[in-house]
């Protein structure tokens, strides 16, 4: 059951806030894309809906001292963009439910090809669809995806939007009414009427159109990334490589049980000479676009510290785990001798 929204921003905000209004509260991953964090912790607090954030190696026993009585959900990334931390959907899982709540996980970077996080736990997926799902920077878009599994009735009293007469909705009540569709219901016939932000009709073909492709893309992305991966490692101006497919990262073993085909295409670096050798080897780049688009077709580049992150403080940057020479190299599905060697004259020239 799912609602295709106008942006992945806009899935974020109304599947937190389906379920959470003035007074409550949400817990959620450091390392969430740069937009998410300020969604919650800057715009929505002002709504009155205050959230803590966590860090997602933490133990079992650090997430629970994060929950409070008005604690209303969890949110966290399969594969944070741009730290690459994958998530122990699990572990967040269990600490969600045990504290009575439902885990919501943005699935953007893995995509529904790479894992399926209802399979590991979560209750509610969120994509931004213009990266991979749409692949070709063609339209903006979400989506918010309801597994249905949640039991809101058990927890009637935290959830009093689903388990109480709407009046706005002639007294209808959406777990007695819909059953398994009650969240996604409420979200549409609610938020959907009052507050727009539907996916237009137009950006909803050529979704369509992309997702008719995805399948073979993300194979290739994870092919090529690999590969890129594996060069940029063994690259003597090259300081550190973070790609959880490879054997080193502290996230490969998390990234083969949940997604043993493959994790994504998005690989991030820093280079020896730190920030000034990342800005001087990006301008060499022919083949790589410096775009602050990522997760396409083409092989894109950003330097997240002075473009997507740039509004937050050096301790906010380390928190999300974006170093300030951090290069976000989004791998496409070209030739990967191509990229290679594109990266390669870059290189050469610092
Ligand atoms: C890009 C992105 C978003 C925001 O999506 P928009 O469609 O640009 O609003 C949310 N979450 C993740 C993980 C993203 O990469």
């Amino acid at each position: 059951m799912n609602w295709l929204t106008s942006s992945g921003q806009a899935a974020n905000y109304y599947a937190v806030f389906n379920i959470c209004e003035a007074g409550d509260h949400a817990v959620m991953s450091s390392t969430v894309y740069g937009g998410t964090f300020n969604l919650l912790t800057v715009t929505m607090k002002k709504m009155g809906i205050e959230c803590t954030v966590v860090d997602p190696d933490a133990s079992e026993e650090e997430l629970s001292k994060a929950f409070r009585p008005n604690t209303k959900c969890v949110l966290a990334e399969t594969i944070a963009n741009p730290a690459l931390v994958v998530l122990d959907i699990e572990k967040f899982a269990k600490v969600a439910h045990a504290h009575q709540v439902p885990l919501i996980v943005d699935n953007t970077f893995a995509t529904p090809m790479n894992c399926r996080p209802f399979e590991w736990g979560a209750d509610i997926v969120t994509h931004s669809t213009t990266k991979y799902m749409d692949g070709h920077a063609m339209c903006v878009g979400g989506a918010i995806v309801d597994s249905g599994n949640f039991d809101w009735d058990q927890y009637a009293e935290k959830f009093p939007g689903l388990t109480t007469p709407d009046d706005s909705y002639h007294g209808v009540t959406y777990t007695k009414k819909f059953g398994k569709g009650a969240y996604i219901t409420k979200a549409t016939v609610q938020l959907m009427r009052d507050l727009g932000s539907i996916q237009s009709p137009q950006n909803a073909f050529l979704l369509n159109v992309g997702l008719e492709t995805l399948p073979l893309r993300m194979e290739r992305h994870c092919y090529n990334a690999q590969k890129v991966a594996e060069y940029l490692e063994g690259h003597e101006k090259v300081a550190w490589v973070n790609y959880p497919g490879l054997k080193s990262n502290k996230y490969y073993d998390l990234a083969q049980k949940y997604m043993p085909n493959g994790t994504c295409g998005v690989i991030s670096f820093g280079l020896k000479g730190g920030r000034a050798a990342a800005e001087v080897m990006m301008d060499k780049l022919s083949l790589a676009a410096i775009v602050t688009h990522v997760a396409d077709a083409r092989t894109c580049v950003l330097h997240p510290a002075s473009h997507t992150h740039r509004q937050m403080t050096d301790e906010q940057l380390v928190e999300a785990g974006v170093a300030p020479e951090l290069i976000r190299f989004s791998v496409g599905i070209e030739h990967v001798d191509d990229i290679i060697a594109d990266l390669e004259q870059a290189l050469q020239s610092i």
